[in-house]
């Protein structure tokens, strides 16, 4: 049955016990069941159902002898009957035939001598009976029609409030990343987007864009469920530390800081420092004591003339100058850096197909010797003609030869170039100088360098012992053994061997006694110190330094020339203070190869190698 409930409370509510009932009434009623067994279904015992009917029979009974005469009972015992689930039209039907045929003759009444009177009040009933059974079976459907319209309403109104759950659920993940729970980088860029597309005139905004440091490392040996855990706490300390702005893990270790409405870049870089301060203490992670440091890229600019794309490659790139410069720190987005290194990069592009056309050459500088004024040696440098912007500097361009490894190439040109220049100036005949060639790092760890250097000398045929190769400290300080074997067979060949700029890096002295180096070439910053004055009492400490380098190598057997040496009294004092040689302005600047050949002899006719570094490869 569709409705529920005991069988009590679906019987009509007046039923209760009765006294004895009407003689002739117990056969009635069970004649009645008998003729609507099984037109509906009825969950109920046969008894039950007699009992009930009996008790309506009772109730028929009773309205018949009414005085006055009621019809309305009529009704009342339709609605039971349909309450009883008595509902079908069958048996309703049936219902009215066997008590129109049976119940008077049944109670005993057929030969009343009010018959007709009873006969008609029956037809009352019975027709009030249909009435009330219609009007209930009517409203039980319309309650059962409401029951289902509700329950459909409520299914409907479920299923809606699912969707919507299971929508914003979807949406959460869509939006978050799911191991640190913080916004992604497709809520960060909607929200940028957002924040450009509803900038008032004149607002501005700033990003940190963050990067853990030797994070891979913590992965690597500790395993990736331990970084899993880091990430999740130092995205916790940065959600605290940065509260008022919207932080989003930008994928792997990557974090940014969204700061809004701005009014200077100090208020992006209170940001960043307190990212930073918030990463300061370690982190305690199943027993290990893990500490991190992050690189911060800060850009603080007005909305209006930049995008968004622009802003995150500016903050992309700032954090990797944090990281060149040391990790664990901030940079600020520069424009005039960026616009400088974007010239390096352009640079960089075009410098293969200016080797191919040829357009390096070199410069050459006397090396001379403080004690006689003797031409040592002569220093080869590098110099681009482009195009475009005339004779550039290898300040201009070293430094992206080495990030692109072009210089491996450009630097063994300049060395065939050198070397077939010297061999001419031996010809010369007289005392010649050495040539000295500076070597980039890439090119000491190459591993073909000494079979190119080899190469080169025999087919130049410039003796070894006429080559200088100049290398800096940092070109030595690998964690192989490889450049320090290259250079020991280099020096075993005859080539001598000079650690350039000295003083800027390292300067490990005791390192180079093990290093088949035969010559240290003092940086030009230790000259400087010479350009006070006399009185100056910094003047004297630098002095002292410097004779002490000097006589330290010395004693570790190398010649000493200082770089840099723009005056006469800087010459002076350098050699009283030591130093074997010098190279510098005062000497002469870097010039065409003619002038060294004036020279070696000056008289004879200044011979040159032919073309640039470029033909000479
Ligand atoms: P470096 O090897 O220390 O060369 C000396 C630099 O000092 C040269 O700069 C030279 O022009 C400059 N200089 C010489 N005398 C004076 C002076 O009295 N005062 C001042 N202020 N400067 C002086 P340059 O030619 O610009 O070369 C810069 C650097 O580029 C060189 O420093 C060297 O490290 C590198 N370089 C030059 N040519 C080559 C090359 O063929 N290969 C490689 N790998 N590096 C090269
Ligand atoms: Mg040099
Ligand atoms: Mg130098």
């Amino acid at each position: 049955m569709a409705l529920g409930g005991s069988v009590a409370e679906r019987l009509p509510s007046s039923t209760s016990v009765r006294p004895e009932p009407a003689p002739g009434a117990m056969t009635f009623a069970r004649a009645w069941f008998k003729a609507i067994a099984g037109t509906s279904y009825l969950p109920m015992a046969q008894a039950e159902v007699e009992a009930f009917l009996l008790e309506l029979t009772q109730r028929l009974s009773d309205a018949l002898h009414a005085e006055p005469f009621s019809p309305q009972v009529g009704l009342q015992i339709g609605t039971d009957l349909v309450n009883a689930h008595v509902t079908s039209a069958e048996a309703l039907g049936r219902s009215v035939e066997v008590i129109d045929a049976r119940l008077l003759r049944d109670l005993g009444l057929a030969g009343d001598a009010g018959f007709d009177d009873l006969h008609d009040r029956m037809a009352r009933l019975l027709g009030m009976v249909a009435t009330g059974f219609a009007r209930a079976l009517r409203d039980r459907t319309l309650d059962e029609q409401e029951m289902v319209r509700r329950a459909a309403m409520i299914a409907r109104d479920t299923a809606e409030r699912r969707l919507r759950d299971s929508e914003s659920r979807f949406r959460h993940q869509a939006n978050h990343d799911p191991l640190t729970g913080l916004p992604n980088r497709a809520l960060f860029t909607e929200r940028l987007g957002r924040a450009f597309a509803s900038a008032a005139t004149g607002s501005r905004l700033g990003v940190c864009f963050i990067d853990l440091d030797g994070f891979k490392v913590v992965n690597d040996t500790l395993g990736h469920h331990i970084g899993d855990q880091l990430l999740t706490a130092v995205a916790q300390r940065l959600g605290q530390a940065v509260s008022d702005h919207l932080l989003a893990r930008m994928g792997g270790d990557e974090f940014v800081v969204l700061v809004e409405d701005t009014t200077c870049t100090d208020d992006v870089l209170k940001v960043a420092d307190s990212t930073l301060d918030a990463l300061s203490a370690p982190f305690h992670i199943e027993g290990h004591e893990i500490t991190v440091s992050a690189s911060i890229g800060v850009v603080e600019r007005a909305i209006a003339g930049t995008t968004s794309s622009d802003l995150m490659r500016a903050a992309d790139l700032t954090l990797h100058w944090a990281k060149k410069s040391g990790k664990g720190r901030w940079a600020l987005f520069d424009a005039e850096r960026n616009e400088r290194e974007l010239a390096q990069y352009a640079l960089a592009a075009a410098m293969p197909a200016a080797l191919d056309r040829r357009e390096f050459f070199l410069e050459y500088q006397p090396l001379v010797s403080l004690t006689d004024g003797r031409l040592l040696g002569v220093e080869a440098l590098v110099r681009w003609e482009h195009p475009e912007r005339g004779v550039l500097g290898p300040s201009h361009f070293i430094e992206v030869a080495e990030e692109t490894g072009l210089i491996v190439r450009l630097g063994l040109r300049a060395l065939a170039h050198a070397c077939k220049q010297a061999r001419q100036w031996l010809d010369l005949g007289g005392h010649t100088p050495f040539i000295s060639v500076n070597l980039a790092v890439r090119q000491v760890r190459d591993a073909g360098l000494v079979r190119e250097v080899t190469a080169i000398l025999d087919r130049t045929g410039l003796p070894p012992e006429r080559l200088q190769l100049e290398i800096t400290e940092s070109a030595l300080m690998s964690s192989t053994d490889e450049p320090v074997r290259a250079l020991r067979a280099l020096s075993d060949l005859g080539i001598r061997v000079a650690i350039d700029d000295f003083g800027t890096g390292y300067s490990n002295l005791s390192y180079l006694r093990d290093l088949p180096v035969c010559e240290l070439k003092l940086a030009g910053s230790f000259v400087e110190g010479l350009r006070s004055p006399a009185e100056d009492p910094g003047r004297a400490i630098d002095e002292r330094i410097l004779a002490t380098l000097v006589s330290l190598a010395h004693t570790l057997g190398l010649t000493v020339t200082a770089e840099g040496v723009e005056t006469a009294a800087q010459a002076e004092r350098l050699r009283l203070l030591g130093c074997d040689a010098a190279q510098g302005w005062h000497f002469g600047r870097p010039g065409p190869p003619e002038r060294i050949a004036e020279l070696i002899a000056p008289t004879a006719l200044p011979p040159r190698a032919n073309g640039n570094v470029s033909g000479a490869g």
